[in-house]
């Protein structure tokens, strides 16, 4: 496996690649890896002839305020996971090798920025689609692989990726999660141990709305209801938000007739922790 933290070099090895006609698998992760991440880097390996992964805690990204500054980092031992995975590349570049002096280009994906997360960490999307668009750009991978976890981030992506016209397959795979439940994320870190055993219940909470969804209730705003009502069973626990949308537009629903994804963010501690399940609609 390679490490290479220099934009040039990375375009220049990768354009070899294409050149003999190696289909290329990109991971873009902001590092400090779990299973989640482990298991879009073992899917990139097992599709393609060369597989890539990077890692960038990307500062536009982040609002005045969050966490940019304490976010789990461990390049050296995520170096070690990615090589065991057989990784081809490890894309690691420094903040100013993205964003050098007179960096001044955003992509901004309109309305699907603002919902659900968007709400309350206003700029956020702009940042995450600006750094993959870049990604893209440097790496243009045929496969991007995605985490389910992230749900808005994949729709805001894909969007991305047709709206500017990119020759990539996206791939959104789904979320891993610890033996209780809760979405495995590197944010898990900030939990005490107290907070540990509580955070599992946003994921039940869901589950449980999955559920009655099957057994025929469509009416979202009861259930709805009854997630918060469950949520806010676990003390300490405050809800951000949690919605039912449409899963291409992220258009609030009424009732679930269709394709849906129910969403919710909570903050627990030091940690804001989301989740979703999908309402597979040919079930229903
Ligand atoms: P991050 O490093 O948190 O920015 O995540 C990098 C990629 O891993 C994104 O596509 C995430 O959606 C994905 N990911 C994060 N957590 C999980 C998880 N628990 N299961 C599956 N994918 C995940």
């Amino acid at each position: 496996m390679k490490t290479i933290n220099n934009v040039k070099m990375f375009k220049k090895e990768l354009s070899g690649k294409r050149l003999s006609g190696k289909s290329i698998g990109f991971v873009p992760t902001m590092g400090f890896f779990h299973e989640g991440h482990l298991s879009l880097i073992r899917r990139a390996r097992e599709e393609n002839g060369v597989a890539v992964v990077s890692v960038f805690v990307n500062p536009a990204q982040f609002s005045a305020g969050e966490d940019l500054n304490r976010y789990p980092r461990d390049v050296n031992r995520d170096i070690e996971l990615a090589r065991k995975e057989r990784i081809d590349y490890f894309f690691n570049p420094q903040v100013d090798e993205m964003y050098p002096d007179g960096y001044k280009t955003f992509v901004e994906v309109e309305s699907l920025s603002r919902k659900l997360c968007g709400k309350s960490r206003p700029g956020h999307f702009k940042g995450v689609a600006t750094v993959v668009a870049k990604l893209l750009n440097i790496c243009r991978p045929d496969v991007l692989y995605l985490g389910q976890k992230d749900a808005q981030q994949a729709v805001i992506l894909k969007r991305v990726v047709a709206d500017l016209n990119m020759d990539v397959n996206v791939k959104v795979l789904p979320t891993v999660r610890e033996k209780d439940g809760l979405a495995m994320s590197s944010r898990n870190k900030y939990l005490d141990d107290d907070e540990r055993a509580r955070a599992p219940v946003l994921y039940k909470a869901l589950s449980e709305a999955e559920k009655s969804v099957k057994e025929g209730e469509r009416d979202a705003g009861l259930l709805l209801k009854r997630i918060r009502r469950r949520i806010s069973e676990e003390k300490g626990i405050m809800i951000d938000y949690v919605e039912a949308v449409s899963i291409d537009d992220l258009e609030s629903l009424d009732e679930i007739k269709g394709p849906a994804l129910i969403a919710g963010a909570v903050k627990l501690g030091g940690a804001r922790l989301i989740d979703n399940v999908l309402i597979n609609c040919e079930k229903l």
